[in-house]
């Protein structure tokens, strides 16, 4: 370099050359390493931003592997995940499909999924989404209301899956919405001509118009619609829709009707197989219609799937088998300080019997064991501790101690 060198400034930052580590040469100017470094991050980042729900290139698991993958997080709910594995398959397949046989379009079969509280049906939602590469979001049903009305637009819907695919419009309009509580949004009474049913049939019919595919006005921050507001046109016929709700009682219209048909020659032989514990696994479309579904929805609703009732043996393998399991995490917990955690089968057994006798289910196992691991975790950092074994009576005196009132009532 020439004398005249050292006023050469970065042409991006300004920086003067004895102000920086590196200043490279180019043609008409100069950049300095930072700028280069900055330069550099923006472009993997940017890179990113594009491939990130682009298919091509993308291995398709098949649905035997995308249940292998569920079976690590999710206990249990053999053929929820069968019916989502295939489907989520399939969603991808019509969104890969090469043109050629262009008469056959390939729909897509949006999914409701059924089932007690607590039994796994987000847990199955979100962790699908870990292994997508299409947007995805969950919402909830019962903040939707009918148009004009206190709550939210049920267009909101989407803007939540439009605000995942960093408003890219061509990846939201190949994306998954998980409806969650959409139960909530069932006829109040099975009378069609009640008076306005401003959270039930209307949103039903609002909803209709997402599942059926069609050209949407999103508000891009959600909420309520405004005159002024620019609306973003989504078009929904790729959009893949999974609803899932507890549809509370409904157990009892599923028995009613089994009893109503087996009023017949051949009734003894079919009361005989009906499986009084678990109805659920008998449900039927008519079902949900009784329940307070309209038919439009249901129609556009054709996968149905249950998920059981969670027993004593799969609440204690959610305890500590799935991959991110309650106690693993404990466990790590405790690691990080150094000290090595321990649970006994006989204590692990006693928080499986305190979530059923509180009647809290899969969702109570993290209370109770966080109310009994309170202690542990307040103390053991700063004693000199190498390993901690929880026994039953430990257990025990931990949860007798703390307000378990409290517990039963959350
Ligand atoms: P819901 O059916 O009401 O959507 P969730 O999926 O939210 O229930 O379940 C609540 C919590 O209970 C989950 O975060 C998870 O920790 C646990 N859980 C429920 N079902 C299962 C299951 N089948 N396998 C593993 N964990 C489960």
């Amino acid at each position: 370099m020439t004398g005249k060198s050292n006023t050469d400034k970065c042409s991006f930052c300004g920086r003067e050359k004895k102000d920086v580590e590196l200043l490279i040469a180019g043609i008409d100017g100069h950049i300095c390493d930072r700028c280069a470094d900055q330069a550099h991050s923006i472009i993997i980042e940017e890179v990113k931003r594009d491939n990130k729900f682009d298919l091509k290139g993308v291995k398709l698991l098949k649905p035997k592997e995308i249940k292998d993958f569920l079976d690590q997080y999710v206990i249990g709910q053999d053929q929820a995940k069968k019916v989502l594995s295939v489907s989520v398959y399939n969603h991808y397949k019509r969104l890969t499909q090469t043109i050629g046989d262009v008469e056959t379009e390939i729909e897509k079969s949006n999914i409701i999924l059924v089932g007690e509280t607590g039994t796994g049906k987000t847990l199955l939602a979100r962790t699908i989404a870990r292994m997508l590469h299409v947007p995805f979001t969950i919402v909830d049903a019962t903040v939707l209301t009918e148009a004009g009305y206190v709550g939210e637009d049920i267009e909101s819907l989407l803007t939540r899956l439009l605000q995942s695919a960093d408003y890219n419009i061509e990846a939201a309009e190949r994306g998954i919405v998980f409806i969650d509580e959409i139960d909530k949004i069932a006829r109040k009474s099975d009378n069609p001509s009640i008076t306005r049913d401003v959270s039930g049939e209307g949103v039903q019919q609002g909803l209709l118009k997402l599942l059926e595919g069609s050209i949407v006005n999103v508000p891009p921050q959600g909420g309520r619609k405004h005159p002024e507001q620019k609306l973003i046109p989504l078009n929904t016929k790729n959009i893949l829709f999974i609803c899932g709700g507890a549809f509370d009682g409904i157990e009892r219209k599923i028995g009613h009707r089994l009893n109503t048909k087996v009023i017949g020659y051949s009734a003894s032989k079919d009361t005989d197989q009906v499986d009084r514990e678990n109805l659920l696994q008998y449900i039927s479309p008519v079902d949900l219609k009784s329940f307070g579904m309209i038919p439009e929805i249901i129609g556009r609703l054709p996968v149905l799937a249950y998920l059981e009732p969670l027993d004593r043996k799969a609440l204690r393998s959610i305890l500590t088998d799935p991959k991110n399991s309650v106690i693993k995490q404990y466990i790590k917990l405790f690691k990080l300080d150094g000290i090595e955690l321990e649970f006994e089968e006989d204590a692990l057994q006693y928080v499986v019997d305190k979530a059923i006798e509180f009647k809290l289910g899969a969702r109570g196992l993290r209370s109770i064991c966080e109310n009994i691991m309170i202690d542990a975790m307040f103390d053991t950092p700063s004693e000199k501790v190498e390993k901690l074994i929880i026994s039953k009576e430990y257990a025990e005196d931990k949860l007798s101690r703390s307000s378990v009132q409290r517990l039963k009532a959350s």
